[in-house]
């Protein structure tokens, strides 16, 4: 029991409407729509009901009053959401590649995401959860690291559960330790790596052997994201179930991976069987997709139940 929390960076996007034009050339820019990894993650958990707090920091500006009004709506407890006075809103723009891979430009170190620090708010929200999720970008920021091995040790303290998503950006992540890194893979009661993320943690180039390597390292279970063609599921007692993507036309594939990861968690949290927690998860990243802005695509089961109902999955 408790609540799911997650900790980092709260953003604003701010995205390329042209595909393919780079950001040397002047492009036509929408936003600012609300971002940032952990807040797309736990703005999920909390419209599916779960019971949501995160850890993080926004500038006293508009860009921290549209993220701060949006998790509020939605449901979730930002007591420990620290607002800066010195700092502005952390930003990322985003353009995209003709071949659908993504350009990030972060102003986050100077930003306010940058200032993440454990305060007294951040212990007493993590003194009472139930279980942390943590995301690769975490090990860019010093205060991060010191909120997330209080977490850890505060939610198992309480008997509760972790997750990983090692959702490494280049940009982000140059010159950070790899054996924190190590850590939180090895830590995590749920792993949600997408792509060639299992193969990288794994440290080996085979799919089954980088699921048998994690599982013998004491990963609980693994749920690997595979775009448009779906997502897995690999249990340490050897059991796996695939899981079918939803036919959509990709829009902006911005969240869909923290959609998931958070529809899976939630599901599970509540009682539902993995086979249908996936099921579920699946359609929360597909229906992400569907819609410009990386939070806009949150949802809950209502929204969710008609969507599968109205769409193909591929066979
Ligand atoms: P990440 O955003 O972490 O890289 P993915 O791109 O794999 O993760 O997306 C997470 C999940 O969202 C996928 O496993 C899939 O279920 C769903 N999804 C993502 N992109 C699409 C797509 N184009 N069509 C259908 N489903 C998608």
């Amino acid at each position: 029991v408790g609540p799911t929390i997650a900790a980092g960076e709260i953003l604003v996007e701010i995205m390329a409407t042209d595909r393919g034009l780079g950001f040397l050339e002047p492009l036509t820019l929408v936003g600012p729509y609300p971002s940032g990894a952990p807040a797309i993650f736990i703005d999920q958990v909390a419209r599916l009901g779960g019971s949501a707090g995160l850890i993080g920091c926004v500038g006293r500006d508009d860009f921290g009053t549209i993220n701060l009004e949006r998790l509020q709506r939605d449901g979730v407890d930002v007591s420990a959401v620290a607002v800066s006075d010195r700092y502005p809103t952390g930003s990322a723009f985003v353009r995209y590649r003709p071949d659908g891979g993504r350009d990030f430009v972060y102003n986050i170190a100077e930003s306010a995401a940058g200032q993440i620090r454990l305060t007294h708010e951040a212990r007493q929200l993590a003194d009472r959860a139930g279980h942390l999720h943590v995301m690769g970008s975490t090990l860019s920021v010093a205060g991060l690291r010191d909120i997330v091995a209080y977490a850890t040790k505060a939610v198992r303290a309480r008997g509760g559960s972790t997750s990983f998503d090692p959702n490494v950006r280049k940009e982000l992540i140059d010159g950070a330790d790899g054996t924190q890194f190590s850590a939180l893979v090895d830590d995590a009661d749920l792993l949600l790596p997408s792509g060639e993320e299992l193969l990288t943690a794994a440290g080996v180039d085979d799919e089954c052997q980088a699921v048998k390597a994690l599982i013998a390292r004491g990963v609980g279970e693994i749920v690997l994201k595979r775009g448009a063609a779906g997502s897995s599921r690999f249990a340490a007692d050897g059991s796996r179930i695939d899981c079918a993507g939803f036919l959509v036309e990709e829009v902006d594939p911005t969240g869909a991976g923290d959609c998931f990861g958070a529809t899976y968690l939630t599901c599970r949290r509540q009682g539902m069987e993995p086979g249908k927690a996936l099921f579920y998860a699946n359609a929360a990243g597909a229906r992400n997709v569907t819609r410009r802005g990386p939070m806009e695509g949150v949802t809950g089961f209502d929204v969710l139940d008609g969507f599968i109902a109205g769409t193909q999955r591929a066979t």
